[in-house]
């Protein structure tokens, strides 16, 4: 049986699993998803006989909350001899008729995961030889890429990913560096949003000093630093303080009142919000905003401590487009657990005029 195989942050696979099995059905795709807790993977698993393909760009990686990276795979390989991997692999790869521009070799995001980094390393050279010699690896392949993902010493599984509905970073995992004068770490998280929300070629026009930002339960300010850094004007509203070096930029001005009442003095580009509370709550205050259109572009963070955090979240996600459709205010909404998220999903939303 063909599998659509799902990288996610460990201990979301419940989350990812419930979430797959709801588009799925929804794209009129049968079958069941299956993890083990803690695992960082999903596996979906189609009944029928429908190349699974058609699922695959169905529901894109895009489309997904929970999942980090997304691959039409192959049956699971178990139990390989430890003299012998590479025979198992290319045979696989051989019978399926698949050939790859090139090839990544991923493991989840655990301690276990990362163990097994070194014997893929070890493989990678043999491997990519016998792919050549074999014609599996070749120029001109559609930009298709092979992953094996290792779950074990003697186990690994092989996927297929396409440009265009796939992660371009190994194990679906952008990694960020903490900008030193930053006031803490949560600015990594705004920053992430930005690239798997807003494509490169689009941050000029996007994000730039000619902008006004609002940032609700902004201190001590990671999220207004990343603002500031695109040149923008920033409104800053939160009881906590303010970062010192970032207000010294005279583009901040701190207000200290409830980011749940608080209304801009004019139209604003930018809101972003990071305050700690019931998502229903969070996202009812973002979609006022959105349809008074204070702003035209929105990343909100909604916190999830509860057990059910996929129907939370789409609970959320229903209610925002329901009552934007009836205010008829054109939008594109998104969401997703970027990697610098912890028990919290992102949300971004874009007003379409
Ligand atoms: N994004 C910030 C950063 O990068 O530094 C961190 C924000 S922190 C997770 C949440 C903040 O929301 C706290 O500073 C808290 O004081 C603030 N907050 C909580 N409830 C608020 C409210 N009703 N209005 C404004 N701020 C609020």
């Amino acid at each position: 049986p063909q599998h659509l195989l799902l990288y996610c942050r460990p201990g979301f696979e419940s989350d990812l699993c419930a979430e797959i099995q709801d588009k799925a059905a929804l794209a009129g795709w049968a079958g069941h998803a299956e993890a083990t807790p803690d695992s960082g993977f999903v596996r979906f698993v189609v009944a029928g006989d429908e190349a699974i393909n058609g699922l695959h760009r169905d529901v894109p990686l895009s489309s997904l909350v929970f999942a980090r990276q997304s691959l039409v795979a192959l049956a699971p390989l178990t139990q390989m001899p430890r003299e012998d991997r590479l025979t198992p692999i290319v045979e696989q790869v051989v019978a399926s008729g698949w050939s790859f521009e090139s090839l990544w070799q991923e493991t989840p995001d655990t301690n276990d995961g990362k163990a097994l980094s070194g014997l893929a390393k070890a493989l990678a050279r043999p491997l990519e030889s016998v792919l050549k010699k074999r014609g599996a690896l070749r120029r001109k392949a559609g930009g298709r890429r092979l992953h094996l993902w290792w779950t074990a010493g003697d186990s690994v599984q092989l996927g297929m990913s396409f440009p265009n509905n796939r992660s371009e970073h190994p194990g679906g995992i952008l990694r960020l560096r903490s900008p030193r004068e930053a006031p803490s770490r949560s600015t990594l998280k705004l920053e992430e949003a930005w690239h798997v929300f807003v494509p490169r070629d689009e941050w000029g026009a996007r994000l730039n000093d000619s902008m006004q930002a609002a940032d609700l339960g902004a201190a001590p300010g990671g999220w207004t630093y990343q603002l500031v850094r695109k040149g923008m004007y920033v409104y800053a509203i939160d009881n906590g303080p303010m970062d010192k070096a970032l207000m010294a930029t005279g583009q901040v001005e701190h207000l200290r009142e409830d980011g749940f009442l608080w209304e801009p003095p004019n139209r604003l580009d930018w809101l972003v919000c990071d305050i700690v509370d019931k998502p229903v709550r969070v996202t009812e205050m973002v979609e006022r905003w959105l349809v008074r259109r204070w702003c035209r572009e929105a990343v909100f963070n909604l916190k999830l401590p509860m057990k059910q955090r996929w129907a939370e979240v789409q609970r959320c996600l229903e209610g925002l487009a329901t009552s934007l459709e009836e205010a008829r205010v054109t939008a594109e909404i998104r969401c997703r657990q970027l990697y610098h998220d912890r028990e919290e999903v992102t949300v971004h939303v874009r007003l379409i005029d």
